[in-house]
C-alpha cells in the first residue's frame, strides 16, 4: 500500500501535539497492523520502536523521526526509566509521539509502566492494541490457542521476570493443573527449568509442545516436539529467541491447521488430529 493510499472512511482520531500513542505492531507481518496503527503511523512526528517491530513498518512513516529503543540485536540497550522519561520529554517538546511496541503493547511488554510514567507526567496517551505473539505467532503456525475439544482456558506466562530468572512468584503446580495450555513468552533462555516444573508439576513427557520463533515474519520456524524432548530438540534445531513455546493438546491442531505448509503444497498429515473420529462440524 502507498502511503498516500486513503484509508477507508471512519472517523479516524487526529495526533494533537504532545500526544503520546502507544501502539501495538502485531508480532512481525506488517499487515498484522491495525487501521489505528496505520493511521498513526501516517501522523506522526516521532516513531519510537522496539527491536521486535518489523523495521519494514517505519516505511509507512516516512514523514518522521524514526528512534531506536530496543534490548537487542547487538545494538546498545536503552534502560526503561530512560525510555519512559524520553517519551515524556518528546511529548513536553510538542511532538506528535508514537511509540511502537512488538505485538501488543499491554502483554509483557512494560507498555502499562510507559503509560502510567506519562500520565503521571500529566501527558495525554491513547492505547493502541496490537495482535500479541502468543495469539497472532501461534494462529500463523496453525495453532489455535484455545480449541473446544482441547481447552477452556489458556495461560500465558513469562519465562523470565526483572532480575531474569524464571519468574520465582509463578506457580508453576497450579498453573500445570489449571490450564490446559501454556503460553510462554520469553521462554528460550530457562526452557529447561521450565520444563522440569512442568514435569514435576504432573504433566506428561508425551505432552505436545511448539516452539515458533520469529512468528509471523519470513523467517519463522516452527518446532513440534514434546515436553520430554524440547531442551534437546531446541538445541539440534539451533533455534533462537524471539520464540512463542505453546505447551498442550492444541499443538497436534497443526497437523491439520498447518495453512502456510498447505499453501506451499504438503498436504494436511491428518485430517482428524485429535482422534474425535467424527466431522469438526458435528457439534
Ligand atoms: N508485547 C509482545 C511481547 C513482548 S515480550 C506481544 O504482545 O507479543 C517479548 C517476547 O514476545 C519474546 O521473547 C517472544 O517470546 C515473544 N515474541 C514477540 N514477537 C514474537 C515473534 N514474532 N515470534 C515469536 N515470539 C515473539
Amino acid at each position: 500500500m502507498s502511503s498516500d493510499t486513503p484509508l477507508p472512511p471512519h472517523n479516524w482520531p487526529q495526533m494533537q501535539p504532545g500526544w503520546v500513542w502507544l501502539c501495538g505492531a502485531g508480532p512481525g507481518d506488517p499487515g498484522l497492523l491495525t487501521l489505528h496503527a496505520l493511521n498513526a503511523l501516517r501522523q506522526a512526528d516521532v516513531v519510537i520502536y522496539d527491536a521486535l517491530v518489523q523495521e519494514a513498518i517505519l516505511d509507512w512513516a516516512p514523514q518522521a523521526e524514526h528512534i531506536y529503543a530496543g534490548k537487542r540485536g547487538g545494538k546498545p540497550s536503552a534502560k526503561q526509566r530512560d525510555i519512559s522519561l524520553h517519551l515524556v520529554e518528546l511529548a513536553q517538546a510538542g511532538k506528535r509521539v508514537l511509540r511502537l511496541k512488538g505485538g501488543d503493547p499491554f502483554v509483557f511488554g512494560r507498555g502499562g509502566e510507559e503509560a502510567q510514567t506519562l500520565v503521571q507526567h500529566n501527558i495525554a496517551v491513547r492505547i493502541i492494541p496490537g495482535i500479541s505473539a502468543g495469539i497472532g505467532g501461534l494462529a500463523y503456525a496453525g495453532i489455535p490457542v484455545t480449541h473446544r475439544d482441547v481447552n477452556q482456558s489458556v495461560t500465558f506466562v513469562t519465562g523470565h521476570d526483572q532480575s531474569g530468572n524464571t519468574p520465582g512468584s509463578l506457580d508453576w503446580a497450579s498453573i500445570s493443573k489449571g490450564s490446559q495450555v501454556i503460553v510462554i513468552y520469553m521462554g528460550m533462555k530457562h526452557i529447561a527449568q521450565i520444563a522440569d516444573h512442568l514435569l514435576r508439576a504432573g504433566r506428561s513427557t508425551d505432552e505436545p509442545v511448539a516452539v515458533v520463533t520469529t512468528a509471523t515474519t519470513a523467517d519463522q520456524q516452527v518446532l513440534e516436539t514434546t515436553l520430554g524432548r524440547i531442551v534437546d530438540d531446541i538445541a539440534s534445531a539451533a533455534l533462537e529467541p524471539p520464540a512463542i513455546i505453546c505447551v498442550g493438546r492444541s499443538v497436534l491442531m497443526r497437523q491439520v491447521l498447518d495453512w502456510q505448509g498447505m499453501a506451499a503444497g504438503h498436504p494436511p498429515r491428518n485430517l482428524d488430529p485429535l482422534g474425535r473420529g467424527r466431522p469438526a462440524e458435528s457439534a
